[in-house]
């Protein structure tokens, strides 16, 4: 059967990027900042404006790859987005950086208005299946994603499906406690893996600004430094960089020998910023799950870096429509 066509929309922060994805494979795209769309009606039109232009240049690319036919149709529209999302219902609740954005039915807009089917979900979600279909994660039944940034995101897929849970907010292996006491969080917690492995906290770490469990580590901020930057220094021998990986590695390996325990997974993938980091990271990570997680599922599962970084999000976009997947709208 001939791949069908999909559009993929990412609808990031900082870009909102677009691709024209056939099967598993990126056929085109292109990026627009954020900030160029300020409101929620603009953003929608611009949505709008570049699917029907990627819909518009697909005929020329059918044409010219010698296959001309009367009007090539996308299978549908595959959406991903950070926060909280209804898939089922194809809600965005909220969305940061956009004025008047709460819970906008964005697949029952977009679909009135392309005349294609529409799905959406979390960003990490579609990473996760991304990677399952296309990258780290190839081939396997049960894998957990997890997106380092400035937050800590998760997907998981069990049997090969993304796992939602029972109010659709699964995943948010960042607001997993890692001690008893320990920093206030924005989701309400305390203490969370996101204070120990996000971006302010490795940076922290580094310049000893970190100050462990029971405060805040305000200082993290000032000047840029980044992981990558972290990485760079590591690799140059730099030991406050390679003890700042360890201190991450050896944090984020206590809570994925929770998930390691708890879900049994074949694979764990890590993107974001940190992967870069290499065997600075990767091998404490993995010498502490080895050492603390049970035997057998420590043993079977792969702890590895993402295979498709930024594409993950657009070709689980994809994947999410070619699965069939139909919301009512
Ligand atoms: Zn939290």
């Amino acid at each position: 059967m001939r791949k069908k066509y999909v559009v993929s929309v990412d609808l990031g922060g900082t870009n909102v990027k677009f691709a024209l994805v056939k099967g598993k494979k990126i056929i085109s795209r292109r990026e627009i900042p954020t900030k160029a769309y300020k409101t929620k009606d603009a953003l929608l039109k611009g949505i709008v404006g570049e699917v029907r232009e990627i819909i518009s240049a697909l005929q020329t690319y059918e044409v010219c790859n010698y296959k001309p036919r009367r009007f090539v149709k996308v299978a549908g529209i595959g959406i991903g987005t950070p926060g909280l999302v209804d898939y089922k219902k194809g809600v965005v609740h909220h969305l940061v950086n956009i004025k008047g954005w709460k819970d906008v039915p964005v697949a029952s807009i977009l679909r009135k208005a392309l005349g294609v089917p529409v799905v959406l979900d979390n960003d990490v979600n579609l990473m996760a299946l991304g990677e399952l279909a296309a990258g780290a994660a190839k081939g396997a039944k049960n894998a957990v994603c997890i997106t380092m940034g400035t937050g800590v995101g998760g997907g998981i897929i069990i049997d090969g499906k993304i796992y939602r849970g029972s109010s659709l907010s699964a995943g948010e292996i960042g607001h997993t406690p890692v001690t008893l006491k320990g920093p206030k969080c924005n989701c309400g917690g305390w203490g969370c893996l996101e204070k120990y492995v996000g971006n302010k906290a490795i940076v922290g770490r580094y310049r000893g600004t970190f100050l462990g469990p029971r405060q805040n580590h305000s200082g993290a901020t000032k000047l840029r430094l980044t992981p990558e930057e972290i990485s760079r220094k590591a690799r140059r021998g730099d030991r406050a960089a390679v003890r700042t990986w360890k201190e991450t590695g050896e944090c984020l390996g206590m809570a994925l020998t929770g998930v390691v325990n708890l879900l049994n997974p074949e694979v764990i993938v890590i993107g974001g910023g940190v992967a870069g980091a290499g065997k600075f990271l990767f091998g404490p990570l993995r010498d502490t799950v080895r050492k603390r997680a049970m035997d057998l599922p420590a043993r079977t599962v792969k702890i590895v870096r993402v295979k498709l970084g930024n594409d993950a999000g657009l070709v689980g976009a994809a994947e999410l429509v070619l699965s069939g997947l139909r919301i009512k709208n």
